[in-house]
């Protein structure tokens, strides 16, 4: 608390931070709000996600301004609109104290007209996304030439979502003489440009190097073959019984379909891409708050510095393109002092960019295996165990506690107990009995390898045909029913493209493009020996890392994995848990909008156990 008022901020901001808690300002606290409070002038700050860099500018901001006038003062602009709303929330705690502060979010999907009308009634700080703020500007909903301090944060983010013109577009409604501060986790050559362009010999503050992740994330992978993705990760779930955590992909579609499946294989899943309404955003986001959904599937972009407490696991089902964008997912956890683990889904061709990740983050992966089905069992089991012990007793069921001991009269404690945990057990030990192993040795990585035993082929049709690498091999590996990484080095020309599979599937290949006619015309593949194309492995292009697609696509892998027996209507309602049985049954009885379910698992607070279930399961694997 001292340590905060050292920094030099007022009564009413020092009492404010006592009544949400915090104890010691952050490190990007500590050396950007001194600097702030001090002088007007400009300010790039980079820190990691999780590092408080919300309040390293909201605090300065709200000292700064005059409460007394209504004239809008300070500018943040953020990313998303998810991001926007908790800047203003943060901001709203912040500012408590100060009476007649006024912050409003300006976010697109919601009503303009309502926003406007926020506006009108004066406010001296906006949190804005860029596309809506630029819109009102231009309607003149909004006057910013009286601004004297403008956030840029998460600037890197910003950029990568294309909103470098809105941003030129609003700055230029705005005065020159206003301070700018810039906070971002990372710096890529487009956020120096940015600070070159719009501030004045800025000062700058790094904490920790740049890039780097939280120190309190474990970075963890496991090695599977592209199709075992999905149960790889139904196993990590199970094999974590607590779990609260965000599933990277890296499409929408994937996202959406990654959640689909937990779904209906009974998880707490839930969905957040830009295919989904404001409202669907909303209503997942607080579900996940509320800890209804245990995972959240996620698109990076959606997931932008989305800031929910205690998140245990941050889990990339697939790797992204670009290796920064890890540090923001691992960012999602081990925040505000507390430990996270961050665990990525590779394939073997892909544990090379595990080790260019390492490099950035400059921190170690520990190579960990997809726990067994019976390392799984025994967690389920010991967690039941605990979760019985703690549970507080509902007295609610003594009444029928003359009925139920009863029928039960005849058993020994011992037998009870055996008998009780083998309802739970047997389910798991069916389902996970005869699984296999599906860790892959690392081995020597296709791309790196030989070619010996592999194939190249030249086929007729390329860009022209609307091909890009990924959509050809897609195309490929859906019409030659071949696994994700069965077809490889992909390269798609004009009007022809290469390809490899492996030898033996050499055969069938070209017996399935003899008679192909794709709009009408025939399809022409030959075994290629052309030496160049042959080369052309290893370069790092993206175009050899399709293998981050999931598995999803094909029906085989996942699909497969959960289609055996599962829990019938066997569900339970846990203490904590509020897991509803049968999603798909709920989603066609009429009880709530068929499509939100598309998005979310959970659409009740705490559910009962309608079903009977005996407590402590919050969710089933199958
Ligand atoms: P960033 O923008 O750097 O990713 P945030 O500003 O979102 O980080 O802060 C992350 C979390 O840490 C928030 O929940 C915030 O309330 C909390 N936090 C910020 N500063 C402190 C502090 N000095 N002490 C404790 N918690 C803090
Ligand atoms: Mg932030």
């Amino acid at each position: 608390m001292t340590a905060f008022k050292a920094l030099g901020l007022d009564e009413q901001l020092l009492q404010a931070i006592t009544d949400m808690g915090f104890e010691t300002p952050s490190e990007v606290q500590e050396e950007a709000i001194p600097l702030l409070l001090d002088e007007d002038r400009d300010l790039v700050a980079l820190a990691q996600t999780g590092t408080g860099k919300t309040a390293a500018f909201g605090f300065p901001m709200l000292q700064k301004i005059d409460i007394e006038s209504r004239t809008t003062q300070g500018l943040i602009l953020s990313p998303t609109r998810e991001l926007c709303m908790q800047i203003t929330n943060e901001m709203k705690s912040y500012g408590k104290y100060k009476k007649g502060l006024n912050v409003v979010a300006i976010y697109g999907g919601a009503s303009i007209q309502d926003q406007a009308r926020q506006i009108k009634k004066g406010a001296q700080v906006i949190v804005a996304t860029p596309g809506r703020m630029k819109d009102m500007i231009s309607r003149r909903m909004i006057d910013i030439s009286k601004i004297e301090y403008c956030v840029l944060d998460e600037a890197d983010e910003m950029l990568n979502m294309g909103f470098y013109e809105d941003i030129t577009e609003i700055l230029s409604h705005s005065p020159e003489e206003k301070s700018t501060w810039l906070f971002s986790a990372t710096m890529p050559r487009e956020v120096s440009s940015i600070a070159k362009k719009f501030m004045h010999n800025p000062l700058e503050v790094t904490v920790g190097s740049k890039n780097v992740g939280s120190e309190n994330v474990e970075h963890e992978y496991f090695v599977v073959s592209g199709r075992d993705r999905y149960p790889a990760l139904k196993r990590l779930a199970d094999a974590n019984p607590e779990i609260f955590s965000v599933v990277f992909c890296r499409t929408k579609r994937d996202t959406q379909k990654v959640a689909e499946q937990l779904i209906a294989d009974g998880y707490n899943a839930g969905a957040i891409h830009g295919d989904l309404s404001q409202n669907q955003r909303d209503i997942v986001m607080k579900q996940f708050r509320n800890r209804q959904i245990q995972m959240l599937v996620a698109t990076d972009v959606a997931a932008r510095g989305i800031d929910v407490e205690n998140i245990t696991h941050v889990i990339n089902y697939q790797l992204p393109d670009e290796i920064e964008t890890y540090t923001h997912r691992s960012g999602r956890t081990g925040r505000a002092g507390k430990n996270g683990i961050s665990m990525v889904i590779v394939t073997k061709s892909e544990v090379r960019k595990i080790k260019s990740i390492e490099k950035k983050i400059q921190k170690a992966f520990i190579k960990k295996e997809i726990p067994s089905g019976m390392e799984i069992c025994e967690k389920q089991l010991m967690h039941l165990a605990n979760n019985i012990k703690n549970t507080e007793i509902n007295h609610d069921i003594d009444a029928y506690l003359p009925q139920i001991n009863e029928a039960l009269e005849d058993f020994s404690k011992e037998e009870l107990i055996k008998k009780f945990f083998s309802v739970e057990f047997t389910r798991f030990y069916n389902y996970y009995n005869k699984a296999k192993d599906i860790n892959q040795s690392e081995g020597p990585s296709r791309e790196y390898s030989d070619d010996t035993g592999s194939t190249r082929y030249f086929l007729n049709v390329g860009e022209k045909d609307d091909f890009t690498w990924m959509s050809l091999k897609d195309f490929l590996r859906e019409e030659l029913n071949l696994g994700n990484d069965e077809v490889y080095k992909v390269d798609v020309k004009d009007s022809f493209s290469f390809f490899n599979t492996d030898e033996k599937h050499q055969e069938m290949v070209i017996k399935f493009f003899e008679d192909f006619k794709l709009h009408g015309r025939s399809v022409n593949v030959e075994v290629s020996t052309d030496k160049e194309n042959r080369g052309s492995r290893g370069r790092g292009r993206s175009r050899d890392g399709g293998g981050y697609k999931g598995a999803g696509r094909s029906s085989r892998g996942a699909g497969g994995d959960r289609s055996r027996g599962g829990r019938s209507g066997g569900s339970s309602s846990g203490s904590g848990g509020g897991y509803k049985g049968n999603f798909k049954k709920r989603d066609s009885d009429g009880s709530g909008g068929g499509d939100k379910a598309k998005f979310s698992g959970k659409r009740r607070g705490k559910s009962r156990p309608e079903s009977g279930g005996t407590g402590g399961r919050r969710r089933r694997s199958d």
